[in-house]
């Protein structure tokens, strides 16, 4: 099934395919090793972790397993992880990304995203830093020149943000990646062809506006449930989150849906034999309403320089 996933060419050079899986939850234990055993074996190739998300560990004793049964070698999977924001300081980024190397028990990242462009004391986020993200991305370009990660790229910036960094003196590296949160509720259409002319693939997160999710708020709109979009799935015959994947790739961005359950996970995959008309794709643009289904979470920081998003 994995040669059915298209890539997209990095600007570091390195291909990442526009499917992966996203392992964000509270989870039981074995629950994501589990799930990153059974994608894998079903094709699935880029698997999105952060720090933060404490799953490091789990993800990597799966993908050591199945790489002692010979069924998978390292280099044909393409790891994401990211830096949280209590390690922004540019002396704190190397120890950082050894300590996500150590749990993955691997010996590069293939991508590897500064998780949030506002640095905090604090690991739950209520006392914002002054840190600039430029000093943070410029220790970003040493793990690269160590060999440590292959590309590196930012996660929740905004355009401005972007522009910022490709502006810097002295940049090395341009971004490979943004990774935001994607769904036909939050097109993000203007950062999405901003980050298309500037060669900075973007990936999409929460696309299915993360239902299930602890932090989600009781009345967050369901797009699965959306009348256009499950019109959509009948014409094709898919479901609406199939509808809601395909979009995507064919706006050009990579996707990382979250699923533990196996036919949930076969689900996802199984986008790469229709194709959406304009019209569709048009369609889901106009369900835009900049739902933001995370924005609650960043309350302690909305005055900062920094927010990413709109107030
Ligand atoms: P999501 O992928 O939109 O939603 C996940 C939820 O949808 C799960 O409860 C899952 O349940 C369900 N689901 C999966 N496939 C489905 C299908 N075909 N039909 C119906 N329901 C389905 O939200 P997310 O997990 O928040 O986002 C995806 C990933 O993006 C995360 O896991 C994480 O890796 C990443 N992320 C990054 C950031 C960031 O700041 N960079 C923020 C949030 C998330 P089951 O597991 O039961 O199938």
């Amino acid at each position: 099934m994995s040669d059915k996933v298209p890539s997209i060419r990095l600007n570091s050079g390195y291909d990442m395919p526009m499917l992966g899986l996203g392992t964000y939850n509270s989870f039981k234990p074995n629950e994501v090793g589990d799930a990153v055993k059974t994608a894998i074996q079903m094709g699935y190739r880029h698997i999105d972790t952060a720090w933060r998300y404490t799953t490091e560990p789990e993800i990597g004793a799966a993908v050591k397993e199945l790489i002692q049964e010979g069924k998978i070698k390292r280099e044909e999977l393409f790891i994401v992880t990211k830096l949280w924001v209590q390690f922004h300081e540019p002396d704190q980024v190397e120890p950082a990304c050894r300590q996500s190397l150590e749990a993955l028990g691997m010996d590069y990242i293939d991508l590897y995203l500064i998780h949030f462009p506002i640095a905090f004391e604090d690991m739950e986020m209520t006392k914002p830093t002054s840190t600039d993200y430029l000093d943070t991305w410029r220790a970003m370009e040493k793990l690269v020149d160590k060999g440590l990660v292959r590309s590196i790229g930012v996660s929740n910036f905004n355009k401005q943000q972007l522009e910022r960094i490709l502006k810097m003196d002295g940049l090395k590296y341009k971004p490979a990646n943004n990774q935001v949160e994607m769904s036909p509720y939050l097109a993000q259409e203007d950062l999405l062809q901003f980050s298309l002319k500037y060669g900075i693939s973007t990936s999409g997160y929460a696309p299915f506006g993360a239902p299930g999710q602890v932090y989600i708020l009781k009345d967050a709109p369901k797009n699965l449930e959306d009348p256009t979009i499950v019109k959509i799935g009948r014409k094709y015959n898919k479901s609406s989150a199939q509808v809601i994947l395909r979009w995507g790739i064919q706006r050009g961005f990579a996707l990382i849906p979250k699923s533990t359950n196996p036919s949930r996970l076969t689900q996802n995959m199984d986008i790469f034999d229709f194709k959406l008309s304009e019209e569709d794709i048009k369609a889901m643009l106009a369900l835009d309403r900049g739902y933001r289904c995370n924005a609650h979470l960043f309350q302690a920081c909305k005055d900062h320089p920094f927010y990413p998003f709109e107030k």
